[in-house]
């Protein structure tokens, strides 16, 4: 039976290492050969598996592909399926836990769908990045068993059909005697390679549309703000996060419902939410961090003075690099030599730091 999580003040103290900058024995060629090697598994179409629609048999071998490296990597893995309700095929999450036995968890998750193949996508930006980072911090942390909390690793199905698998999993766990009380937060990583920029968002302040997710809905923004300290002092001012400024409908740093973090958020966990895009673009929406990079290559006609279409009535393209043909890993090392590599490398360091320092002070076990 699920029960409302307490507020964090008076049972659980999160707190957070005065950390030096570490000479990390993984180093930057090691993170990016190994985030490389799974990215093109995921999606180079020829070498890998390509564009994995939910439900579908390439959805399918992605699950696969991410069950047995976690395996691979010693983890105590799980598979859970469950049913799309459009079309009764069935998608799974994969959950992997590094300390299974710890009473408090932290969650970092991914998702493992795409968009289908019909709109020219091959899933590269959206989200083989975000899968490939996931692995590769699981694997950089495998060994981590002293760790006073368990690192749990979620890959998400059936997120392009409506955040289905994030929404799945939380349910279940209301649903369980397990319930959302021990996870002390949830970190989403989503299309984490390719805008023009890093940002990392905390949920929004006004509560999201939580249908039938019950819970005391969590805004906090200190797992968004530990992991924008953390990028200040470990990585180059190019790759570092960016907290979004305030605009219409949006106030400073905090995200919309339109990833797999809102699950988690309704249900009480406090989530940060990694992705790449340019808010400083005046997209067809305005200033909503929907255009994600300002290259001419990704817009019919893009004015560098206004930041926006030379004509909004006539733009189609509109700067977005997901979804649709520029998302493949071919198209955007064309565009961008290096940038998915050198965004992935400042974001698994990032986060390796992260989930390696956190500390958890529970005066209830006193
Ligand atoms: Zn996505």
């Amino acid at each position: 039976m699920f029960k409302i999580k307490l507020t964090c003040s008076a049972i659980i103290l999160y707190a957070f290492t005065t950390f030096t900058v570490h000479s990390t024995t993984n180093n930057d060629k090691n993170i990016s050969t190994i985030v490389n090697q799974h990215l093109q598994a995921i999606a180079d179409p020829i070498k890998g598996i390509g564009a994995r629609e939910a439900g579908s048999a390439k959805e399918q071998e992605t699950i696969n592909y991410v069950e047995n490296r976690f395996k691979a990597m010693g983890l105590v893995v799980s598979v859970q399926p469950f049913t799309l309700p459009k079309n009764e095929l069935v998608s799974a999450n994969v959950i992997a836990d590094l300390n299974i036995d710890k009473k408090y968890t932290l969650i970092l998750a991914a998702h493992l769908d795409s968009t289908g193949e019909a709109l020219g996508s091959q899933g590269a930006i959206d989200n083989a990045t975000g899968l490939a980072a996931m692995l590769t911090v699981a694997e950089l942390l495998a060994n981590k068993k002293a760790l006073p909390y368990n690192v749990r690793f979620i890959a998400l199905g059936a997120e392009e059909a409506g955040i289905l698998g994030a929404k799945h999993y939380v349910k279940t766990l209301i649903d369980t005697q397990e319930s959302t009380n021990n996870i002390l937060a949830m970190i989403n990583l989503d299309t984490i390679a390719g805008g023009d920029y890093l940002y990392v968002h905390s949920a929004h302040t006004t509560p999201y549309r939580c249908g039938d997710i019950s819970g005391s809905y969590n805004s906090e923004a200190h797992i968004r703000d530990a992991l924008f300290n953390i990028s200040k002092q470990l990585i180059e001012p190019k790759q570092q996060y960016i907290i979004h400024p305030a605009y219409e409908g949006y106030p400073e740093g905090v995200t919309g419902s339109w990833s797999d973090h809102a699950p988690f958020a309704c249900s009480g966990v406090p989530i940060a939410y990694i992705e790449t895009t340019n808010f400083s673009i005046n997209g067809k929406d305005g200033y909503d961090g929907y255009s994600q990079s300002e290259h001419s290559a990704l817009w019919d006609c893009f004015d560098s003075e206004t930041h926006s279409a030379c004509d909004r009535k006539k733009e189609t393209k509109w700067g977005h690099i997901w979804h649709k043909e520029f998302d493949q890993l071919s198209t955007m090392e064309q565009l961008f030599p290096q940038r998915i590599t050198q965004q992935l490398t400042a974001t698994v360091k990032v986060l390796v730091e992260f989930l390696s320092t956190f500390k958890v002070v529970n005066t209830t076990d006193k």
